[in-house]
């Protein structure tokens, strides 16, 4: 078993939600998310147990969450991960797995599915071809091909998201403006979610300015239906310097 972290809340906009982090990755991304914090930053208590899947389990049941993500680096490298799922489908939540994508063929993506997988995120980092072997050091058509693969299983049980990172001078706005016509060529519906890097000490990219994330965003709702983002790194710390409410004026007509 490749689990080696688990971070959970009750309360996550009104859902319990867990987190099973795997180690082990197939994909060598310069300056790796994962490696930057192995566990949740968000995380304000810590418990410790006995580190086997019963008693993680035992975790899992008393929290009795709505939605368990699998996750961490990349959880398809566990040879127990099809085990794993078919003891967590007995809670009864939905079950999202988060991958790279390298490692799901056609065989294993109907397996992940009859396994009882509600949802499949693949996180493809470059559209490009030479630009994700630079950045990930792997190649990109076997990403390609799962979200190919994965697309032909899709039910209401069974759904696909993407996500991707806009990172200046690997994958621009123009590149997630062709990776949108890729999957709108597939399927129009497939929802894009769209993260901006985040720039790290001694890492050569700088994080992406706001009107390249407007842009990456622009240009992919040209094709696709739903297109998500999250706001930079740099808002996000804004943000939390200067907690207020959002400000409501409501306007109504003269009596
Ligand atoms: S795919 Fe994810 S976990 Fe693996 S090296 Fe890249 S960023 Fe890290």
């Amino acid at each position: 078993m490749n689990i080696y972290h688990m971070s959970y809340t009750q309360k996550f906009v009104g859902e319990r939600m867990a987190m099973l982090s795997f180690k082990g990755c197939n994909f060598e991304c310069i300056g790796c998310l994962r490696k930057r914090n192995e566990c949740d930053i968000y995380a304000e208590e810590r418990k410790y147990i006995d580190w086997n899947l019963d008693n993680i389990l035992t975790e899992l049941e008393e929290l009795k969450p709505h939605r368990i993500y699998l996750g961490g680096y990349e959880p398809t490298l566990d040879p127990d991960l099809i085990m794993i799922i078919e003891r967590i489908t007995k809670l009864g939540a939905h079950i999202v797995l988060m991958t790279n994508g390298g490692r799901i063929d056609m065989e294993y993506a109907k397996d992940l599915k009859k396994t009882g997988v509600n949802e499949i995120i693949i996180g493809i980092k470059a559209f490009d071809a030479k630009k994700h072997l630079y950045y990930t050091k792997r190649s990109v058509k076997p990403v390609l091909t799962a979200i190919k693969n994965l697309v032909t299983l899709e039910d209401a049980y069974f759904r696909l998201q993407i996500e991707t990172v806009l990172i200046p001078g690997i994958n621009d706005p123009a590149d997630i403006e062709r990776l949108a016509i890729f999957i709108s060529r597939i399927d129009p519906a497939i929802a894009l979610f769209i993260e901006p890097w985040i720039p790290l000490e001694g890492v050569e990219f700088k994080e992406p300015e706001k009107r390249d994330l407007i842009d990456a965003v622009s240009g992919a709702m040209r094709h696709l239906y739903v297109v998500s983002y999250h706001p930079l790194y740099s808002e996000i710390n804004e943000i939390r310097k200067t907690p207020r409410k959002a400000k409501f004026i409501e306007i109504l007509p003269e009596q």
